[in-house]
């Protein structure tokens, strides 16, 4: 087995608002390409950010989304989540919400109504995942992931865990559905704790420094809020913590289909990003109050 090597390590872009309720840094397409990712085609990171007291949410009204789903991945805060499809729910510190685009839908995304009053530290990933043109036209799906449902793996030397999120590690599942080959884990490194992962050597593999920093492959290190892209050839990458650190891994098949990409519609061809328009203006996603 061949080490896979390190193409970029990316620091945080200049952040952005999306509504007002998520400072986010762009990763992806960032200064690579969706098909570059495939099958990620979009990372937003919030860095830890304090929000003072809001007694009115912040957030982002009804918007849709069509063709992928969306992963949000929260590490500090709550978000408030509901579609038109009648998915929703509270997503808690630490859990997932895997959300399925597909054939459309509308949604929200606001703080916690009690988090928002209160305000504070604030950490949450977005990630978007393309579907397999087959499942483009699919229903609309929701799977709410809970951190006390999630499988964890404790290091045999004592030096952390690995949280599945998706895919398989060491013979253990995540509890997320995908519609292609994903693995998304946590890895949570006690200082001095090495952690070697292996995947095919064409898979679309990164990671995201969420806490702490680390040494990657013996050699560079990664800081906090950081972002490494790797090449794809060679299976194993490691992590070392260079103190207690929380690691991101994301690694997936490339889909290896044309993509067509307009806002928060991710069709193959232009036309179907045309058909997108005139469904999503003819009320085919449903309705969602704002
Ligand atoms: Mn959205």
């Amino acid at each position: 087995m061949s080490t896979k090597k390190i193409a970029k390590i990316i620091a945080p872009s200049a952040p952005h608002f999306v509504g007002d309720g998520f400072r986010v840094h762009n990763f992806i397409p960032g200064i690579s390409t969706m098909e570059e990712m495939d099958p990620f085609i979009m990372l937003d990171y919030n860095s830890k950010y304090t929000f003072s007291p809001s007694e009115i949410p912040r957030g982002v009204g009804a918007h849709p989304h069509k063709g992928f789903e969306t992963v949000t991945i929260a590490y500090k805060g709550r978000v408030e989540h509901a579609d038109s499809s009648g998915g929703g729910g509270v997503i808690h510190e630490g859990d997932v919400q895997w959300m399925t685009a597909a054939s459309g839908i509308l949604h929200k995304e606001f703080h916690e109504k009690e988090w928002s009053k209160k305000g504070g530290e604030f950490q949450m990933v977005q990630l978007w995942v393309n579907l397999p043109a087959k499942y483009k036209s699919g229903m609309p799906g929701y799977q709410n992931l809970r951190n006390a449902d999630m499988a964890k793996i404790p290091l045999s030397d004592g030096g952390g865990e690995i949280e599945i999120i998706a895919g398989e590690y060491e013979g253990h599942k995540g509890t997320a559905a995908t519609f292609s080959p994903i693995h998304l884990f946590n890895a949570k490194l006690k200082k001095g704790s090495k952690k070697t992962f292996s995947f095919p050597a064409d898979y679309t593999t990164a990671i995201l420094m969420i806490e702490g920093s680390a040494r990657v492959n013996d050699g560079e290190t990664v800081h906090q809020d950081h972002f490494v892209m790797f090449k794809k050839e060679g299976e194993s990458l490691t992590i070392e913590a260079l103190e207690d650190a929380v690691a991101l891994v994301l690694s997936g098949e490339p889909l290896r289909e044309p993509i067509a990409a307009h806002g928060p519609f991710v069709m193959n061809t232009r036309e179907e990003i045309v058909q997108a328009f005139k469904d999503y203006n003819n009320g085919k996603f449903g309705y969602l109050e704002d």
